[in-house]
């Protein structure tokens, strides 16, 4: 995945011709922390994990990112997702840097009080590394509200009552109306501007959905409440396809008990691969990164692909689905409307003031049509693809950033005119 998120920033780093040295300074990142953890299981026995946060980039303001707890974390995954949160902070214009990280566990086979003692030990060895104005981590993969509430409890212990050093936090303990479903809601605004773009409307569009947890059940929800048909859904255990259209509430309190669509008697069941060339107006996956990959690509059959997930597309794929005119939502655009109303969750906590709902529904909406306005604008400056100018558009905001910031020797222009 690092190398996926490097070819992408080196792709548009091309059409901004940008020199080595600029290069490895926007790339490399500022920190690196890995943390060993050995914690008594319910049963008594020990167990090993490793927690890592990566802070790749601060120029325009706190490291920002998710923590993801999932048996496929490393180093790498962090790198690449911290990077990723660099270009997106910056694409949604909001006052932030890049950062990521997680814990290599596996949830499902933790109890609560497990995956407690481990967040808790997590943050005891990285509290003096994170922090309201240094790097407020946020909800991912497997981590929720309950997750950044013990982050929460932990660092204040530590540093004084603090809720600004966490997003995502539960509503009644200093969370933010519209974050939980803020990612998808974003998606949803994102997949409306791409149709627009077409000449077509949301209501009556066909749409596959690879992933049902957070981000892909709100965007569903929301997708449907505007006449979007979600024909397919398919997740780690399975897939269900009802060609009328998916009950979601139905759907939704299915996979909220089992865990998982699969078995859901409001459709029919596929094998869960098969959803990438599913037939349907719009795919958008929303599971993990990879999910398109060079032996799969070629069977897309959606018109638009919105990259709900982070890095779902590898290069490789990239270049098919171009070729074959799927237009692709790059999901550093796609998907940034969580960290937007992260930062209005961060905003509240640091004014000690509440915002409803609607407000914050209608400035994610701002933001987020804004940013794909400045994409699809610096798309057509450049005569590029969508996610080479949100990564042009990313590079040149935390470039003048950090230019601004630091002596360096050379002067460069980022517009590519020098
Ligand atoms: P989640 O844990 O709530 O849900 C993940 C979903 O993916 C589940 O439905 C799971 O079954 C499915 N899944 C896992 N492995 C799969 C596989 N191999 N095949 C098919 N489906 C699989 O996670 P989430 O918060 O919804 O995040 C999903 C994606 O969105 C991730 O890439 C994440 O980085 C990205 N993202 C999340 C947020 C956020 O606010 N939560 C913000 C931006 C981006």
């Amino acid at each position: 995945m690092l190398e996926a998120s490097r070819r992408y920033f080196h792709q548009a780093a091309d059409l901004l011709d940008l020199s080595p040295k600029v290069r490895e300074i926007l790339l490399t990142p500022v920190r690196v922390v890995k943390v060993e953890i050995v914690e008594e299981d319910d049963a008594g026995s020990l167990t090993h994990f490793r927690g890592y946060r990566v802070q790749h980039n601060n120029a325009r303001g706190p490291f920002k990112g998710g923590l993801r707890y999932h048996p496929s974390m490393d180093e790498d995954h962090a790198a690449a997702l911290a990077s990723l949160m660099t270009w997106k902070t910056a694409v949604i214009d909001v006052p932030y840097g890049g950062a990521k990280g997680g814990i290599d566990c596996d949830p499902r086979q933790m109890s609560r009080f497990e995956l407690e003692r481990v967040t808790r030990s997590f943050v005891e060895r990285l509290n003096d590394l994170i922090g309201p104005t240094v790097d407020i981590p946020a909800p991912d993969v497997n981590t929720n509200a309950d997750v950044m509430a013990w982050i929460m409890d932990e660092y204040s212990r530590h540093h004084g009552f603090s809720p600004g050093v966490v997003t995502g936090k539960p509503l009644h303990l200093f969370g933010s109306e519209g974050r939980e479903e803020a990612t998808g809601r974003g998606v949803t605004y994102a997949l409306d501007e791409a149709l627009r773009e077409q000449g077509r409307k949301l209501a009556g569009t066909s749409v596959a959905l690879q992933g049902f947890g957070n981000v892909g059940s709100h965007a569903a929800r929301l997708i449907a409440e505007r006449g979007g048909r979600i024909v397919a859904v398919a997740d780690h255990a399975g897939g269900v396809a009802n060609e009328a259209g998916l009950d979601l509430p139905a759907l939704r309190s299915w996979a909220g008990e089992r865990g998982s669509v699969a078995g859901f008697g409001g459709g029919d069941a596929f094998d869960g691969s098969e959803i990438i060339g599913w037939p349907a107006d719009v795919l958008i996956p929303a599971a993990l990164e990879d999910a398109i990959h060079g032996e799969n690509a070629d069977r897309v059959r959606a018109e638009i692909v919105v990259e709900a997930a982070n890095g779902p597309t590898t290069p490789e794929a990239d270049a098919i689905l171009r070729r074959k005119g799927v237009q692709v939502v790059p999901d550093i655009l796609a998907n940034a409307g969580g960290v937007c109303v992260s930062y209005f969750e961060w905003a509240q906590n640091i004014q000690q003031f509440r915002w409803e709902l609607e407000r914050v529904q209608a400035e994610l909406e701002k933001s987020m049509r804004r940013a794909c306005a400045s994409v699809r604008e610096v798309a057509k400056d450049r005569g590029c693809d969508l996610r080479t100018a949100a990564f042009v558009l990313g590079i040149q905001r935390v470039g003048r950033a950090a230019l601004s910031r630091r002596s360096v020797h050379e002067r460069i222009d980022l517009d590519g005119r020098r």
